[in-house]
């Protein structure tokens, strides 16, 4: 099944503006993203979408940056808070699946945009603290049938610090499979983004397939867009791309499109192209064919 995450579209503020333009499109299944203003949750009920949450969602009346790895007691209370707050909302509108990011080792001012590189945690500290949070996290969860997913970090160039990843946990295999050793529950899946993969395949240097091969059997959820291999940009799938390439492993599971900063229309032709690049048979978000 392909969703559409809300962050696709242009201008993506409004979370209701977003809403009520996938409805007019047609589209059925819809991931509520980590782009959104402050809203008043009860306007969800008005959609019969077939939702899934990401992240920073439902948006606070006052912003932060979630962390679950901070060493900073209000950031991680908040983070923790706003995880469970998003696990009883996924109850609430039949969310099977709670997806958020990996954390890391200095509390991010803003998403996207370069990470301050001094007085970063050391980093076996930031682990410990992730674990404790996801162990917590998992065990609110563990009641409610809500599948629980991490999604892998991007290192991008411009969170290197002298080339090395001080700052992005959970970005390589090894430390995704330590966390995994480390968590008590064994729930827990992984969120796949295969732009992050890409872009930090070529920083870090390790083999992208191989990477994608490792994570297989705990992957819950994908994200698709596309970029150059360089900077996780969010771009329109292309028919060649690396990144749809890899779809059709995953046809079992949700593939969720996260490009950014689309119109409708490209959004749509974005829907088709994964659609028939995962080799799924029944195309049904608004168009027949
Ligand atoms: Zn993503």
């Amino acid at each position: 099944m392909i969703y559409t995450s809300t962050s696709c579209l242009k201008n993506p503020k409004n979370i209701t503006k977003v809403l009520d333009e996938y409805q007019k499109a047609g589209i059925k299944q819809v991931e509520l993203g980590s782009v959104h203003e402050y809203f008043d949750i009860n306007e969800l009920k008005k959609y019969d979408f077939e939702f899934l949450i990401h992240n920073y969602f439902p948006p606070p009346k006052k912003p932060f940056n979630l962390n679950l790895a901070s060493q900073n007691k209000n950031i991680l209370k908040k983070s923790k808070n706003l995880v469970k707050h998003a696990i009883e909302l996924c109850g609430k509108i039949e969310s099977p699946l709670y997806t958020f990011h990996a954390g890391f080792t200095i509390d991010p001012p803003k998403l996207g945009k370069p990470l301050p590189k001094d007085e970063f945690t050391e980093r076996t500290i930031a682990i410990k603290t992730y674990v404790e949070s996801i162990d917590e996290i998992l065990d609110f969860s563990n009641s409610t049938g809500i599948k629980i997913a991490m999604e892998p970090n991007v290192v991008q160039k411009f969170n290197l610090v002298n080339g090395k990843n001080e700052l992005c946990l959970f970005a390589e295999i090894d430390e995704i499979h330590k966390l995994f050793k480390l968590i008590k529950n064994d729930k827990l899946g992984i969120l796949l983004d295969l732009g992050h993969t890409a872009v930090t395949s070529h920083w870090l240097n390790f083999d992208k397939d191989d990477f994608v091969e490792k994570c297989f059997k705990k992957v819950l959820a994908i994200h698709v867009s596309n970029n150059n291999g360089l900077a996780d940009q969010h771009k329109s799938l292309d028919e060649n791309c690396w990144h749809a390439s890899k779809l059709k492993m995953f046809k079992h599971i949700p593939i969720i499109l996260e490009t950014m900063n689309l119109d409708i229309n490209k959004i749509k032709e974005n829907i088709k192209l994964a659609t028939i690049k995962s080799e799924i048979k029944s195309y049904n978000n608004g168009e027949k064919n």
